[in-house]
């Protein structure tokens, strides 16, 4: 199982792709990365079903 997430369409114009094998892994280098590229601190309910909702599960 493979979790993959273009950060592009959650927020556009950006080009950072993450591909994981656990989905909790994946989540804690997507709120690293916000924090770092998009100035998001806090992953509210709102932002994490956003993501969620992108993510592509493949395998
Ligand atoms: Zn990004």
């Amino acid at each position: 199982m493979k979790y993959q997430l273009a950060c592009g369409d959650v927020m556009p114009g950006c080009a950072q792709t993450f591909d994981e094998s656990d989905k909790d892994v994946l989540l804690g280098q997507v709120a690293e990365h916000a924090a770092a590229a998009h100035g998001i601190t806090e992953i509210t309910p709102e932002v994490l079903a956003a993501v969620d909702s992108k993510i592509r599960v493949t395998g």
